[in-house]
Formats: C-alpha cells, structure tokens, sequence
C-alpha cells in the first residue's frame, strides 16, 4: 500500500506527466480517481484541505451509501471505504495543493497548483473536476442589518460542532430549509442549543422528506414556510433577528416583521456548483444545473475536461455522486488514451444528439449524448420544477415514445433517476430526445 503525505507526492507516476488528473479529493474524486486507475491511466488527485472526504469529513450524521453499500454509513465511513480501495491504486495524491490555474495546450493542459513549497505546473492530458459546491453567504441574501458574530452558514455551523467540537450558537434561528440547515437543526439540539424554528421563504420545504421528519418532526422543530428573516439585531454578537411573512413572490409583506431574541442565525439557503475553474477554461455552464453542459460521459464542451459530483449539479444523495465519479474518471482515462501530441478537440463538434426538456424539469442531466459511443443505457438525472402528483415521465425521439415511467409523486428537492435505454433508436446528430412530465 502507498503512503500518502501531507503535501508530497506518493504512487509511482512521475511528478509531472499524468493521463488524468483530478482536482478535488471528495467523494466524486475520490471515485474518479480510483476508477481513472483501475482503466490504467497514471492519475493525479489534487486536494487543497489537508486530508481527503470533502464534505464528508464533517458530515458525522449516518444516510450515505444506502443505494451503493446498502448500509447507512456516517460520511467520514462512506469516505473510508474509497480511501482504502485509493491506498492499493497507483493513484498520486497531493494534499494542501490549491488548483489555481489551468491552461489549454497541444495534447491537453497545464495545471498551475499552489501548495505550502510553492507554485509550481504540471501537464496533464485530461482533467475531471470535481470541486464540489458552494454554499451561499449571508450576502447573498436579502438581510437588513448589521454584520455581528452569530451569523453561519449551515455548513460552518457544521464545521465547527463536528470537526472543531465548539457549539457556535446557543439559541437560534435556522433560515432556509435546504437539507444542511434540517441536519444541523438536530445537530445543534442534541449538543443542547434551542433551535427556535426552521423559516422558509417558499411555500413547501427544500429539503428531502426523510430530513423533514428525522431531524425536525422527531424533535418538535417548527417549520414555518412562507416567511423569511428581514433584519438582524446587533453589534458586536447577534442579538435578535426580525421575522416576517412573505407573499407568493417571496416578498416580505409590511406589517408582518416579529422579533425573536436568539444569539444565532444558520443559512441554508442553497448551495451552488463550484466552477471558477471550469468557467477559466470557456466551459459552458447549464444555467438551470449550474453546472457544466456535459454529454453522458461527464464530458463538457471542452474535449478533455470532465465534471462530476456536486460541480457538475447540486446532488442529495451521495451514491449518485460516486456514479458520476466513476464513470468521468473512467472515460477521462480512455479519452487520455487517444488523445495525441496534438489533442483532438470535439467537445463541440462532435455527432450529439440533444437531451431536451420542457418548463415542467427544474433541470435535467447529461444534457448531450455523444453518438460515437454506444452505450445500450445511460443514467439520466432529472428534477421535477414543482412538487407533483401522480405523473408519468415520457420521452420521445423522431416522433416516437420509446420510455415512459409513472411516479406517485415528484418533489423539486428530490433529484429522480433513469436508466435510459438507447437501443434500436437509430438517431441522427442533432436529432432531439424530448422528455416532459405528463398528467397519467
Ligand atoms: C450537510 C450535508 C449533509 C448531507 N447528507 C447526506 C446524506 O445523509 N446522505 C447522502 O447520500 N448525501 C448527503 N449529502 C450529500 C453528499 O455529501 C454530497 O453530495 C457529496 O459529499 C458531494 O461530493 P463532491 O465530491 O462532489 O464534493 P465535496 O465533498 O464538496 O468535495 C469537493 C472537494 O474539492 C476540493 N476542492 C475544491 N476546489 C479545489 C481546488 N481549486 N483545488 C483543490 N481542491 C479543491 C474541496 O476542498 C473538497 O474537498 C450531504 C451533504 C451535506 C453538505
């Protein structure tokens, strides 16, 4: 087994020259790495923290790995799994290393990293990006007020109950339902702060409904939606925050402001894919995922460049993150393998057929199906833009339905998935494969 060091490099590959290198050392890189390995390729994985998990790492509650393993493992166990599988590959593994810049070049890139001896650039003929997301700030958000301590994001509430043992509120307020804010709801009441309410803008919660119940409906935490915090109290140390009610576009109606005393306010209020890299590269981002435009093998319109996990779309259960991983590190080793001295670039020229979808998805993914590879299926992840009943799923080429599938019921928060056949359709470049969501 290999060691991994703080920042060196480990494996047997040489320090500069990789078929594949990964940039993010979460659960998707994880996953493409290993799989990028096991297709033969010499891989780099490229990680800024000083250990490797992501977001895992802090995530100590257990629900991952129910569809992979099918046990409920807590992250730091998910993540295990794949760093002992990653400890018997030859894959190198570089911590406290920053991505910071790549560069397109003749037979693939030049990867600028920054680490604690400095700047230095490595060549690489592929690359699968799997930085993960982003949560969004207390500044992105629409807040009257101050700026006193007391005011958190969902995940570095996280980070600082989990990995740092200190409880950073003692009375507080939770805005937004996203699935964080619902986790860290029963996390902060089990280490004994008064979690006064989960407040949602909208008017149904964000989260999944198994957190819904879990971690709110079993500690008596309310869920008030259609309200939303307008302004905080404070100087130095948050003192109140006022709550008011919001209309059906989300506008908090005059009158309505009430003010809570608390001493702390946990956003999470969504979370958005990490892409500054990508986006240096001229990839194109979905402007309904947030993520790259990507064909079925995690491909994006950058021949080479690869996308996976929470970069490429905001995903809600793990196992599906380690699919996407998987399949973009293998198919970024296979691309490394045919790519020549001086590359072969068809990200955008290529024989695709598109993915379509009408105003009834909130977003659906790959979004392109690269017709020189011939899968019989491929894994299609869709969310619906409202919460539905019954429905049936239908998808058409040339006129003609060739799946369909019915749901007893579709939720925004819960990301669906397909296993599309693609047999005896006999599609043409540029043809159009329209999914829609029906009444049965
Ligand atoms: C609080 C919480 C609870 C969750 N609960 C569940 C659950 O119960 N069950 C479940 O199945 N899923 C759950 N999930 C979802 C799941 O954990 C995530 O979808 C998954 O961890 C995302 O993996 P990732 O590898 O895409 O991203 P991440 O885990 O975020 O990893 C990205 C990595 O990239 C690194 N990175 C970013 N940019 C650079 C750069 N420029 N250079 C070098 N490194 C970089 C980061 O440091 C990070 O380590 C939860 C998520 C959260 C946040």
């Amino acid at each position: 087994m290999k060691k991994m060091t703080d920042e060196g490099f480990s494996g047997g590959a040489p320090p500069h020259d990789y078929d594949v290198t990964v940039i993010g050392g979460g659960p998707a890189g994880l996953a493409a790495a290993i799989a990028a390995d096991q297709a033969g390729a010499r891989v780099l994985l490229v990680e800024r923290e000083g250990r490797l998990g992501g977001i895992l790492k802090q995530c100590i509650h257990d629900g991952f790995g129910l569809i992979r393993f099918g046990e409920k493992l807590s992250g730091p166990e998910y993540a295990h799994r794949y760093l002992e599988t990653l400890g018997n590959t030859g894959v190198t593994v570089r911590l406290l290393s920053f991505a910071s810049k790549i560069r397109k070049q003749a037979g693939g890139f030049a990867l600028t990293l920054v680490s604690r001896g400095g700047v230095d650039t490595l060549q690489t003929k592929t690359l699968v990006l799997s930085t993960g997301c982003r949560e969004r700030t207390p500044r992105q958000v629409n807040i009257h007020g101050t700026r006193p301590a007391g005011i958190f994001t969902a995940g570095q509430a996280q980070y600082y109950t989990n990995i740092l043992g200190q409880l950073p509120v003692r009375r507080c307020v939770i805005l937004g339902s996203g699935d964080i804010g619902l986790i860290m709801a029963r996390r902060l009441t089990l280490e004994g702060a008064e979690v006064l309410g989960v407040y949602e803008a909208k008017q149904s919660p964000s989260g999944l409904s198994r957190n819904i119940a879990q971690c709110l409906e079993d500690f008596a935490i309310p869920l008030l939606t259609g309200h939303t915090v307008t302004r905080v109290f404070g100087r130095d140390r948050l003192e109140a925050v006022e709550i008011s009610r919001v209309d059906e576009g989300m506008r908090p109606i005059p009158g309505t402001g009430e003010r809570i005393t608390c001493d702390g306010l946990v956003l999470s209020v969504g979370l958005i894919p990490e892409n500054e890299l990508a986006e240096s590269l001229g990839v194109w981002i979905h402007p309904a995922t947030k993520g790259p435009l990507c064909d079925q093998r995690y491909m994006t319109m950058i021949s080479g460049v690869f996308s996976c996990g929470n970069a490429l779309q905001v995903n809600d259960l793990v196992d599906y993150v380690s699919e996407s991983g998987i399949a973009a590190g293998y198919y970024a080793a296979l691309t490394a393998e045919r790519t020549t001295a001086i590359g072969l670039d068809r990200g955008a020229a290529g024989n695709f057929a598109e993915l379509t979808t009408d105003e009834t998805f909130l977003c659906l993914s790959p979004q392109r199906l690269d017709m020189d590879y011939t899968e019989r299926e491929i894994p299609v992840f869709f969310r619906s833009r409202e919460e539905r009943g019954r429905t049936l799923l239908r998808v058409r080429a040339k006129g003609r339905e060739f799946f369909r599938r019915n749901y007893s019921q579709l939720r925004p928060p819960e990301m669906e998935r397909i296993l599309l056949p693609l047999e005896n359709l006999d599609l043409d470049p540029g043809d159009r494969i329209q999914f829609t969501l029906e009444e049965p």
